[in-house]
């Protein structure tokens, strides 16, 4: 790489960040944990051009790439701790890398996250991030739990990062309301305090990152039934609302991905337990259906069935 070698570049950015429990952290071939408990893996990768506009700012890429990686430990009710990070860059451009590490380190800060290790390499822009958590009491939530009679929950507001998209590249100036959809396109919040707190309560989970429609449906045919979801109760934000009519929206939050929100299952028994959990950790909570026999994901209005259209995100 002209101007910053891969050394100076892992010196200079990424080390100082390593967090508790780290035996051997950055610096040799390999990190070292110390880990008494069941834990959590999960990696994903993002690619520019595929998962975001090349052009995002660097400091929403950095935090992007942490967070939708915390979303897989939420939905899995775990606690992260540490994350490697695999960053291809096509240059060295010292601005891009001081904004990504700042994005990158401001959430992973937020959930005490420590930067334990990663690979720095030359080519087209692709971040991949690891993520390692603990588990309490080795408690942890799977997509694969749910029962027919639980009751579905989502939580935030879905469709506002599809929303977004088509706004992420224009140049005017955007709306109160267009303004807070990009926003939470670039900086989407990972449910990682209701993860926890959903450990010992729900049954099932998932996060939502290719449409409800579809991730419900990955939760459905992993549990052995199917969900009926009343399109009315789809938690729509007033930022949503006031750029396109309640139809679309309505696809947005049924199909649309990037929202990073829990889908999750709980017995009808428990729902003082689910509400009271959501409100500790301070996250907006909408029951939106219910689990019943059969399989796939039906959508009602008004008690009645109606066809929608929508597919999660395929690369392939
Ligand atoms: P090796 O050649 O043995 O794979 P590297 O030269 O790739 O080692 O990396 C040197 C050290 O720097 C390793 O500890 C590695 O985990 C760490 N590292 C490399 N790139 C990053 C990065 N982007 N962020 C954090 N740590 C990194
Ligand atoms: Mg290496």
């Amino acid at each position: 790489m002209p101007g910053l070698d891969e050394f100076e570049i892992i010196a200079r950015y990424f080390t100082a960040h390593e967090g508790n429990d780290v035996l051997l952290g950055i610096g040799d071939d390999a990190a070292v944990l110390d880990v008494r408990e069941p834990i959590v893996v999960a990696v994903d990768t993002l690619v520019g051009g595929v998962h975001f506009p090349p052009d995002l700012p660097a400091h929403s890429i950095g935090y992007r790439a942490l967070a939708v990686n915390l979303s897989d430990l939420a939905a899995m009710g775990a606690n992260p701790r540490w994350a490697t990070l695999a960053l291809t860059l096509p240059e060295a451009d010292e601005d891009w890398l001081q904004a990504f590490a700042s994005g990158f380190f401001e959430l992973a800060e937020r959930h005490a996250v420590g930067l334990v290790g990663g690979d720095t390499t030359r080519g087209p822009l692709t971040i991949s991030v690891q993520v390692i958590g603990t588990t309490t009491g080795g408690r942890y939530l799977t997509r694969g739990g749910g029962a027919v009679g639980d009751d579905v929950y989502v939580t935030g507001t879905l469709g506002d990062s599809a929303a977004a998209l088509p706004l992420l590249a224009r140049q005017s100036a955007p709306t109160a309301g267009e303004a807070e959809l990009v926003e939470r396109f670039r900086y989407p919040t990972p449910r990682v305090a209701a993860g926890l707190a959903l450990a010992s309560i729900a049954t099932a989970a998932i996060d939502v990152s290719d449409g409800l429609v579809a991730d419900l449906g990955h939760l459905c045919r992993q549990s052995g039934c199917g969900a009926l979801i009343d399109i009315e109760h789809l938690p729509l934000s007033a930022a949503l609302r006031s750029v396109c009519s309640v139809q679309r929206a309505e696809d947005f939050a049924l199909g649309g991905g990037d929202d990073y929100e829990l889908c999750f299952t709980a017995r009808p028994e428990h729902a003082a337990d689910v509400k009271a959990a959501l409100a500790r950790s301070d996250t907006r909570l909408t029951r939106i259906g219910q689990l019943v026999a059969g399989d796939g994901v039906v959508c009602c209005r008004g008690g009645q069935p109606v066809p929608v259209a929508v597919s999660g995100y395929m690369h392939f």
